[in-house]
C-alpha cells in the first residue's frame, strides 16, 4: 500500500491528514496517510529509508527551506521560491528520488487574485521571512507588485517591525501575515504593526487558515479593509499537490 504523508514540526490540529484520508476514502485509493513530526529536520534522510512505501510528502512550519538540500530535483518554482512544500518520491531505480515542488505560489496566487480585483496595488509588505514568505514574494513578483521583507532580526535589507511607522503603512495598500502570529491555539496574538493607518484602501491577506479569522484580520476588518484568511489558499495548494502525485504515480 501506498504511503503519504505530512512533515513538520508539532502537527496535532493539520489540515492535510483528514483532507488526504477523505480523498483516498472517496476516490477508492487503497493508501494511507500519516502525520511525521520531526524534531529536527536531519532526520529527514531516515524517515525516507525507513518507509520504502513512501511515495509523497508535504512539508509545513518549519521545514519548507530546510528540506530543499534533501531533494534531487526541485522544479523550476521551488527552485526559485527556494521552498518546497511538496514532494514526491520515485522509488523504480531501487534508491529513492525526491522531486520537489511548491504548491504554496499555485495556492497563493490563485486566492490573492480575485481579491485584489481592479484595485491598483502598488507596494506590498510581507510580514515574516521564512518558507511561505519566499512563496508569497514569487507571486508579488510574477504579478509585479513590489513588496518589502519585514523581520524580527532585519537579516533581510528590509524592515524591522520598528520601521512600519504609520505613514509606511497608511501608503502600503496591500499587507501580507505569513508570520505564526495568532494561529491557533494561541489566538490572542498578532502582528505588531499600527492597525489605526489601515483603511478601506487596504488589502489583508493572512495565511493562517485556524482561526478563520485572526486578530490581524479583524483588526484590520475594523478599519474598513479588505481581508482575507488562508482558507482558500491552502485548499488550491492541497488539490495541486495531490494533482502532482497523481502524475508522478501514472509515469
Ligand atoms: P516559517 O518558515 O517558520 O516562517 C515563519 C516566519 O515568521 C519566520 O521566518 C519569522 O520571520 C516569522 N516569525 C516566527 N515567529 C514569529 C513571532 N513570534 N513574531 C513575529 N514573527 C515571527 O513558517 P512558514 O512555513 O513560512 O509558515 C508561516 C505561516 O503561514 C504559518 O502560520 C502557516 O500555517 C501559514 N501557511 C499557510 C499556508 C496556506 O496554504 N494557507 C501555506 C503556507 C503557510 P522573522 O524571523 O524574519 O521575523
Amino acid at each position: 500500500m501506498h504511503l503519504y504523508g505530512l512533515i513538520g514540526k508539532k502537527l496535532a490540529h493539520s489540515f492535510s491528514p483528514p483532507y488526504f484520508r477523505k480523498k483516498f476514502r472517496e476516490l477508492g485509493i487503497d493508501a494511507q496517510y500519516e502525520v511525521f513530526e520531526l524534531d529536527d529536520i536531519s532526520q529527514f534522510p531516515e524517515l525516507i529509508a525507513k518507509h520504502n512505501n513512501l511515495k509523497g510528502l508535504n512539508v509545513t512550519i518549519p521545514y519548507k527551506k530546510e528540506v530543499i538540500r534533501f531533494i534531487d530535483n526541485p522544479d523550476e518554482t521551488s527552485g526559485a521560491a527556494g521552498a518546497v512544500n511538496t514532494i514526491s518520491i520515485d522509488r523504480s531505480t531501487g534508491k529513492p528520488v525526491l522531486y520537489g515542488f511548491n504548491t504554496d505560489v499555485i495556492g497563493f496566487e490563485k486566492a490573492l487574485k480575485p481579491l485584489i480585483g481592479n484595485r491598483n496595488v502598488d507596494q506590498a509588505l510581507i510580514l515574516g521571512t521564512g518558507g511561505a514568505a519566499q512563496s508569497v514574494a514569487f507571486v508579488l513578483e510574477k504579478i509585479n507588485i513590489p513588496y518589502r521583507f519585514v523581520s524580527r532580526t532585519k537579516q533581510q535589507p528590509d524592515f524591522n517591525y520598528h520601521d512600519l511607522t504609520k505613514e509606511v503603512i497608511g501608503h502600503t495598500h496591500l499587507i501580507i501575515n505569513t508570520t505564526p502570529l495568532g494561529m491557533f491555539p494561541k489566538v490572542d496574538e498578532f502582528p505588531d504593526i499600527p492597525y489605526e493607518s489601515l483603511t478601506k484602501e487596504h488589502v489583508i491577506f493572512d495565511l493562517i487558515y485556524n482561526p478563520t479569522e485572526t486578530l490581524f484580520l479583524k483588526k484590520a476588518r475594523q478599519q474598513g479593509a479588505l481581508t482575507s484568511n488562508g482558507l482558500k489558499m491552502l485548499e488550491i495548494q492541497a488539490d495541486e499537490a495531490w494533482k502532482i502525485w497523481q502524475r508522478y504515480a501514472s509515469e
